[in-house]
């Protein structure tokens, strides 16, 4: 189309500025808007798994993270019913560890990567409406402090959040809906040293998140149905919270210094909403949403921009292409998000079954079970490759990676420190 964008993408934070990034990369002409006034921070507990980092990496953005003084998450550990598992960070080539950036740093360097790569970016640009022509979206109006404007593109993409403004725009269904199962509050410190990790009881997950400036991330997970009793004084349900199920980290927020005020949500949507239709596809949030009790959000709108990209890498200039690489994309999505999906329903009903205990207990007793067990919750590893013996005793391909991270991370050093 004469005079028009290849590309708009609604929304520049991990799924918008992300998806951007690698279609200018691509060589597509692209349009970035954000109602937001960028560097900007948004809710979120900030971590990142390493099939995230991992992108990240691959995307050259990972120095500047680094260099940013994001602290480097290479231990794990997890509490629950007298069971505790410690292990190393799992690592994957590109992720020598898992991290857990301020989102205004994560977000901003993503922009500047997309904007270093071509794209246009306007933040403070508000979308209003859709424009459509034969059928099909073709562009988007919004408002500006300067006034309005309208843009003509052969894709909008909705990277817009879970109250995603084009998914309402289009109409775009819930296909895969689950009730709310949790709520959350979480508050900042200084003075805690616990590095990376979570701990668990009937009814309460706690996670300590450490983040840029020494600052120390902690999380309180209720259930949903408590959520009308502890948003009338979250600050003293959370701390009960953490004096029941993790009472040495309580000893140590005892003596540290909170430093920003306490927020939380219980707005915690489940759900894979209708991912593409005629010249609009969703990304990120927008298009697929699961509680934050397993702090996926963020790798999975990483990982869903490299779909997305990947699918968007064939000659698309024919609509119908177009089209059916959108419904390859959107396919891909619920494949590889669907298992993540249903175990973070599992976790977030926050109930502790004898059997999985049972189960915690033997993989507690084996480092390498142990170390198995926190790649299946980074996402590296399926469920069902926990107890498999053919991976297990695959030591060279354990190492190989493990060799490849290393590397990674020394290379990673030495540019920072170039
Ligand atoms: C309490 C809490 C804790 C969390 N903790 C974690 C965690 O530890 N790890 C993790 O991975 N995930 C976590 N998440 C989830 C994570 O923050 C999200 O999954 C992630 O931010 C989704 O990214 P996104 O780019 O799809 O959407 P968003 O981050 O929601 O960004 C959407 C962007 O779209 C813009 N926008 C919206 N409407 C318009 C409009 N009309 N016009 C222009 N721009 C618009 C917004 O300004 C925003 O910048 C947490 C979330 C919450 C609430």
């Amino acid at each position: 189309m004469s005079g028009g964008w290849d590309a708009v993408v609604v929304g520049a934070r991990v799924a918008g500025a992300a998806t951007a990034l690698l279609l200018a990369r691509a060589g597509r002409k692209v349009l970035l808007i954000d109602r937001a006034a960028f560097p900007s921070d948004t809710m979120s507990t900030l971590f990142i798994h390493q099939p995230g980092v991992a992108k990240l990496s691959e995307w050259g953005v990972l120095p500047a993270l680094l260099d940013s003084g994001c602290p480097v998450l290479d231990t794990i550990s997890y509490e629950v019913g007298g069971v505790r598992l410690a292990a190393p960070a799992p690592v994957m080539p590109g992720a020598p560890a898992a991290f857990a950036p301020r989102r205004r740093v994560l977000d901003q360097l993503l922009v500047d990567a997309a904007v270093k790569a071509g794209v246009e970016f306007v933040d403070r640009a508000n979308l209003q409406e859709l424009v459509h022509s034969d059928g099909r979206v073709t562009g988007v109006r919004f408002r500006t402090a300067t006034g309005v404007r309208t843009e003509h593109a052969r894709l909008v993409v909705g990277a817009d959040g879970m109250r995603s403004r084009v998914a309402q725009l289009v109409d775009a269904p819930l296909e895969v809906s689950d009730p709310r199962a949790s709520c959350v509050y979480y508050t900042a410190w200084t003075g805690i040293s616990t590095g990376f990790g979570f701990h668990e009881s009937p009814g309460n997950w706690i996670v300590r998140i450490p983040t840029h400036d020494d600052l120390t991330l902690i999380s309180t997970y209720f259930p949903q149905d408590r959520f009308a009793e502890v948003k009338q004084d979250p600050f003293r349900h959370h701390l009960a919270a953490v004096r029941s199920t993790a009472p040495e980290l309580y000893q140590q927020v005892c003596e540290a210094d909170q430093v920003e005020a306490i927020i939380g949500t219980g707005d915690q949507q489940n759900y894979f909403r209708r991912g593409h239709g005629p010249g609009w596809v969703l990304v990120g949030d927008a298009g697929h949403h699961l509680d934050t009790i397993s702090a996926r959000g963020i790798t999975n709108a990483l990982l869903q921009a490299a779909f997305l990209a990947e699918e968007l890498a064939v000659e698309t200039a024919d609509p119908a292409r177009l089209d059916a690489a959108l419904a390859r994309f959107t396919r891909r999505r619920d494949e590889e998000l669907t298992e993540p999906y249903q175990s973070t329903l599992e976790l977030a009903r926050l109930t502790v079954t004898p059997s999985r205990l049972e189960m915690l207990r033997t993989i507690a007793a084996s480092p390498e079970l142990t170390g198995r067990y926190f790649a299946v919750v980074a996402g590296m590893l399926g469920i069902d490759e926990l107890f498999d013996d053919d991976a297990l005793f695959d030591d060279d391909a354990l190492f190989d990676d493990f060799d490849d991270a290393e590397g990674d991370l020394g290379d990673l050093d030495r540019e920072v420190q170039s």
